[in-house]
């Protein structure tokens, strides 16, 4: 019987396991198939307070890491299949097996979103992906497109400057959604060029299954044509990893799981932190705060249930 299991090992997951770890509660964190989280496949974060010149993605997250490994915590790379709160216990399958602990914090983040397009999975990995910094140095000296109008498209745009020869920034309407500063730094930046009002209709492989164009519509015109592109990288926002608590936690027509209250689900002992229940805020601090929440619940969860 574990005390703590966490769910997840980005910013929210991590979080909770320094706290929970610190309070001498040994979590075990279920980092599954992508540990780290969102902030692993991210560049350079200017806005986490504490590092006035900005902090790799990788490196903070690796640092919060070593921080909770340093208290007691402890890691597994099994990924959760399935959860069971309606029972005395709480259960989470562990990849084939069944774990029972006596809290959970639920912080499993979410999964980037495709366009949902013909011969999409096929071309994953040849010439369409959803992280930049990942992949980006394999497209020098050739153009490449991005599709969203966010702060994930602006930051990725201005990335692939670094190896691209031109960077198309394709958006559905004709405004980016993206904060002002990383507007101004994509609109001033000589190699980007913004495709407005235009969607993505067709990815067009070459006759090795490399990406080669892309089809767009503009949604104003209806006017087509096609642009040849090496790569496609997809930054059109995340859908919450809740799979395995559907049908078992409170989720929203999102996918998002809707907190009782705060960082408190319908079952005692059972909360929830970071991304996968904000559709508002997703940002790294925030997903901190919360993990630094629900460990702060979980701890008193437990201390009570010892009191009874
Ligand atoms: P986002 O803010 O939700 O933006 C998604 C973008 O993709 C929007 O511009 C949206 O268009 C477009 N889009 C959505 N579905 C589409 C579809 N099917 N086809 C074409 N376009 C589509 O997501 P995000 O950029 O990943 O950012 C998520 C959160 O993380 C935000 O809160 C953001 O501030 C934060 N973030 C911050 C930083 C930073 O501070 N440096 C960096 C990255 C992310 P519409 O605009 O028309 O809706």
């Amino acid at each position: 019987m574990e005390k703590v299991i966490i769910v997840g090992s980005g910013c929210a997951g991590l979080t909770a396991a320094i706290y929970a770890a610190r309070a001498n509660l040994t979590p075990l964190v279920l980092e599954g198939r992508q540990p780290g989280g969102q902030l692993s496949t991210t560049t350079l974060v200017e806005n986490y307070p504490g590092f006035p010149d900005g902090i790799d993605g990788p490196e903070l997250i690796l640092n919060m890491h070593r921080q909770a490994e340093k208290f007691g915590a402890r890691f597994s790379y099994a990924e959760v299949t399935d959860f069971d709160a309606s029972n005395k216990h709480i259960r989470i399958k562990a990849d084939d097996e069944w774990l029972e602990t006596r809290a959970v914090i639920i912080a499993s983040g979410a999964a980037a979103r495709y366009l949902g397009l013909e011969g999409e999975k096929k071309l994953v990995g040849h010439g369409l992906t959803s992280c930049a910094t990942c992949d980006g140095a394999f497209y020098k000296n050739v153009p490449v497109c991005v599709v969203g109008g966010g702060d994930s498209a602006a930051e990725e745009s201005l990335f692939l400057t670094r190896f691209a020869s031109k960077v198309y920034l394709i958006h559905r309407r004709d405004k980016l959604r993206a904060s002002k500063i990383m507007q101004e730094r994509v609109f001033a930046n000589k190699k980007i060029e913004p495709i407005w009002n235009t969607v993505v209709t067709q990815y067009i492989a070459d006759e090795k299954g490399e990406m080669r164009a892309v089809r767009l519509r503009n949604v104003k015109t209806n006017d087509e044509r096609e642009l040849e592109v090496a790569c496609v990288f997809v930054a059109i926002g995340h859908e919450p990893n809740t799979k395995a608590y559907r049908g078992k936690l409170d989720i929203d027509s999102e996918g998002y799981l809707i907190p009782k209250n705060s960082v408190e689900s319908k079952y005692p002992g059972v909360f929830i932190a970071g991304d996968v229940a904000d559709r508002v805020y997703k940002q790294a601090v925030t997903a901190a705060g919360m993990g630094c929440a629900a460990a702060l619940q979980a701890e008193k969860y437990l201390s009570d249930l010892e009191g009874r």
